[in-house]
């Protein structure tokens, strides 16, 4: 089987930014699948507005239909905090020596050294980087990223077939500037997002009133 991609997030809603870029991974990196894992709690911000339930309906929403892609919501159903190391260790077991690729956006990567256990994620699985606007990784990352970089970095997507875990590809994506932030944003302030998320998940947004201003409270 071919490499399986893993991409996590708090999906506080899925939107086109998140989509695309899963879909660029799958096709471009050869994935046999890319898995989009929602976040129960998050360990390093504040708590998503909408509930775990409400947060994986939309992102079923967003990947029916789409052959590659889907919906993996084992963090919502363990309790305590939810550590990707956790979950690489959970699907490590699972899936034997397939080789794992850890999907993250340019902002993610640099907050790495403030995740669980994060030097263990690299003997559990690759990381792909996916250029993100305005979070260049240009101007060199901070050590230990920066000496992270130097020790595991390749450049293809061969090199990521080739053993389970232990590697780092930066890749691009199409740059896509949307954030779940600007869309929370837009609907409280009774804007639309419409075009920035796939419409089912808009629609279905809308229809329970998710998000608006009088619904509010965590932020
Ligand atoms: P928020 O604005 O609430 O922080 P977000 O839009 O950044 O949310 P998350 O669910 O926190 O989305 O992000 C999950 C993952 O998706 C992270 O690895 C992040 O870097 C990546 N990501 C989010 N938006 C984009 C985008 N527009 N392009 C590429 N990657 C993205």
């Amino acid at each position: 089987m071919g490499p399986v991609g893993i991409f996590g997030g708090t999906f506080d809603p899925v939107h086109f930014g998140h989509l695309r870029s899963a879909l660029e991974m799958l096709e471009t990196l050869g994935l046999a699948e890319v898995r989009l894992v929602p976040c129960g709690q998050p360990p390093h911000r504040h708590p998503p507005r909408a509930d775990a339930a409400a947060r994986r309906a939309m992102l079923e929403l967003a990947v029916a239909g789409q052959p590659g892609l889907r919906v993996d919501a084992r963090e919502l159903e363990r309790p305590g905090p939810s550590y990707m190391v956790d979950t690489l260790a959970a699907l490590r077991a699972e899936l034997g020596a397939t080789p794992l690729c850890l999907l993250l956006g340019s902002d993610a990567f640099l907050g790495l050294p403030q995740w669980h256990r994060w030097q263990e994620l690299l003997s559990l699985a690759h990381l792909v980087v996916m250029h993100r606007p305005g979070w260049g990784l240009d101007q060199s990352p901070a050590s230990p990223l920066a000496a992270l970089l130097a020790a595991r970095r390749v450049h293809t997507a061969a090199d990521l077939a080739a053993q389970p875990a232990g590697h780092i590809l930066l890749t691009a994506v199409t740059p896509l500037d949307i954030s779940a932030t600007a869309i929370r944003a837009l609907i409280g302030a009774g804007r639309s997002p419409r075009y920035l998320l796939p419409d089912a998940v808009w629609e279905h947004i809308r229809a329970r009133g998710w998000y608006n201003a009088a619904a509010v409270t965590a932020e």
